[in-house]
C-alpha cells in the first residue's frame, strides 16, 4: 500500500480499538491504547496506536494526534524499563508497505534490547497469550500515574 490512500476502518486495529477483536492491554485512555504486540520481535513488544484518529501513518497524522501517541510511548516506555529493566528501548514507526508496514492505522513500536539477544523478525511467529498477559501485568503495573 502507498503512502497516499484512504482510512480502512476494516483494519485490525480499528477492529481492536471498537472491541471487535481481542488485545492484551497495557494502558488505555480517551485517546490512546497500548496493548502488547501478538508476533514480538522481543519480550515485552508493546503497540502504542490512537483510538480517535483515521491516520494511517505519520504523514496524514494530525499534530495533536501525534503528540498523544508520542506522549504514551514516553509513558509506556518508562514503564516497560522499569518493569523489564532491558538495556536499550527501540521506538519505530513504518510509514507505506516498502518502509515495512504492514497495519495501516498509525501505531508506534516499543521494542526492549537486551545486550546478547538478537532482534527477532518483524510481524513473525505468534507468541504465548498468556505469557504476553504476565509481561502486560508486570508492565501496567510500572506505569506513573
Ligand atoms: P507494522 O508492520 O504495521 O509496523 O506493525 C504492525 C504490528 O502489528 C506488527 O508488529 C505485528 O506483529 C502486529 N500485529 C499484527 N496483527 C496483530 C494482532 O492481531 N494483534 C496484535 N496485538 N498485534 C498484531
Amino acid at each position: 500500500m502507498s503512502l497516499d490512500g484512504a482510512y480502512d476502518d476494516g483494519n485490525i486495529f480499528a477492529k481492536i480499538v471498537r472491541g471487535e477483536m481481542p488485545a492484551v492491554k497495557v494502558y488505555e485512555d480517551a485517546e490512546i491504547l497500548a496493548f502488547m504486540d501478538v508476533f514480538p520481535q522481543a519480550k515485552g513488544h508493546v503497540l502504542v496506536i490512537s483510538k480517535t484518529s483515521k491516520a494511517r501513518n505519520l504523514l496524514d497524522a494530525e499534530p495533536k494526534t501525534l503528540g498523544r501517541v508520542i506522549g504514551g510511548v514516553q509513558k509506556v516506555a518508562r514503564a516497560v524499563n522499569a518493569a523489564l529493566k532491558p538495556d536499550g528501548i527501540v521506538v519505530t514507526q513504518f510509514n507505506g508497505a516498502p518502509a515495512g508496514q504492514t497495519v495501516f492505522h498509525l501505531h508506534v513500536h516499543i521494542i526492549p534490547r537486551w545486550e546478547g539477544v538478537p532482534l527477532g523478525r518483524h510481524a513473525e511467529g505468534m507468541a504465548d497469550v498468556e505469557e504476553l498477559k504476565a509481561l502486560a501485568a508486570q508492565i501496567s503495573a510500572a506505569l506513573e500515574s
